[in-house]
């Protein structure tokens, strides 16, 4: 049950407010940012006549705004908040007020606010920020930035064993006489080892679909492994090593930084004003291609009501579409063009072109290793870059039907070069 913004009444102790100085980050923070669209937000996920009174979301949402801007974890932002003067200020308690349990900030992130609520969260702030008038710039740079998975990353056996004991441990937690009823993980002997991950992908689809059976209702955190098993289950490109890496972050997936440099997790692609106030955010896996973004983040710049008279970006962003885009809007793109990106990359569809690592990425998650430029300059429009792929990952790859020729000595993605 949600119940209206409370008014706080100063204690004696407030005075001790006094002593926060006057240019610190979070008094500038909330002289500028009004929080209380919160209430408005959350108000759908709450139940108008019945439960206990809720803490006040806006309460809940200053902490997890502290959270992360310094970079702690839902334990230590309550015990910091605390002991810590102007974080308490913040949230607008009086010193000597308990704070919420850490619990309860994991269930407003995930059950209240959502990962959709991020948008209407940043619209709202920005909007805030060009009525007080802090975005003067016509001009959106947009870019992308890596974060790395919540877990390293695990072999196909190592996946599925996982979560076969996630998904097993959280039902015997919650429901400890079903545990009889649960097929055992089955123990592997030497002679098992070439079919291992078989037998554990088989055994995570029985528990998976006992578990079904067993609680139809299921919901919470059994549904959520419930939900990561299937995923596993389904994955066709799990046992080649190229799909489902985790069984913890089961969405994380490489990403190439240069064509040495991986990471393993996820890409934030950002746009943002010269006065680096960020309008929009849309986060993918890893390997996801920054200019496919675009027109995503262009509509929520423009929906937050910022007018956009030009566009800075990399050559990630020069593909047709995002130009005609920028065009159609009269929008100026400062944009370098990459002749790949321009042209439409790919024709072939799976085919992906990383402009950061300068190769092409297969549907089997392979890239290639190797490129050659074949024509010559004379010959003007009929340049081609040929991207080469190992024909050894191609002989054993369960996607090479229609791909790659048995027998064939090399297997080549080209790709016609407009000057
Ligand atoms: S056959 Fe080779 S190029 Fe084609 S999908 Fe498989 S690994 Fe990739």
């Amino acid at each position: 049950m949600l119940q209206p913004s409370k008014q706080m009444t100063a204690s004696f102790h407030a005075e001790l407010y006094k002593l926060i100085p006057e240019d610190h980050p979070l008094r500038k923070i909330n002289e500028i940012v009004d929080f209380t669209f919160i209430h408005d937000l959350v108000r759908s996920s709450y139940c108008e006549h019945y439960g206990r009174p809720a803490n006040e979301p806006e309460l809940l949402f200053r902490l997890l705004f502290l959270q992360v801007l310094y970079n702690l974890s839902d334990e230590r932002i309550i015990q910091e908040t605390q002991v810590n003067l102007a974080y308490k200020w913040f949230l607008g308690v009086n010193p000597e007020d308990n704070l919420p349990d850490p619990s309860q900030l994991s269930r407003f992130r995930n059950h209240r606010l959502g990962a959709g609520a991020v948008d209407e969260v940043l619209i709202s702030v920005v909007r805030q920020c060009i009525e007080k008038g802090l975005v003067k710039s016509k001009t959106i740079i947009m870019d992308s930035t890596h974060t790395l998975a919540a877990s390293q990353k695990q072999k196909p056996l190592e996946v599925l064993r996982d979560a076969a004991k996630r998904l097993f441990r959280v039902v015997v937690k919650k429901h400890p006489k079903l545990e009889k009823k649960l097929p055992k993980l089955p123990g592997l002997r030497k002679e098992d080892q070439e079919d291992a991950e078989k037998i554990m992908l088989q055994y995570l689809a029985n528990l998976g679909e006992t578990v079904e059976l067993l609680l139809p209702d299921h919901e919470g955190s059994i549904s959520e492994k419930v939900r990561i098993a299937k995923a596993i289950v389904e994955d066709e490109r799990l046992l080649a090593n190229k799909g489902i890496m985790s069984a913890i972050d089961p969405d994380a997936r490489f990403g190439w930084k240069s064509n040495t440099k991986s990471f393993f997790g996820y890409k934030e692609h950002i746009a943002m004003t010269e006065e680096e106030i960020i309008t929009a955010v849309e986060v993918t896996e890893g390997s996801s291609d920054d200019g496919k973004q675009f027109k995503e983040l262009l509509n929520q710049t423009l929906d937050a009501g910022i007018e956009v008279h030009e566009v800075i970006a990399d050559t990630a962003y020069s593909g047709k579409d995002n130009l005609e885009e920028m065009k159609s809007k009269q929008i100026q793109p400062v944009v370098p063009l990459n002749p790949i990106v321009h042209n439409g990359g790919l024709r072939q569809e799976g085919f992906e072109y990383n402009k950061d690592a300068d190769f092409v990425i297969c549907p089997a998650g392979q890239h290639s290793i190797r490129k050659a430029v074949q024509g010559s300059k004379q010959s003007g429009n009929s340049r081609s870059l040929v991207f080469y792929f190992d024909t050894e990952k191609c002989k054993a790859c369960p996607l090479k039907e229609g791909c790659f020729k048995p027998g064939a000595k090399s297997k080549t993605y080209s790709i016609r070069i407009v000057a």
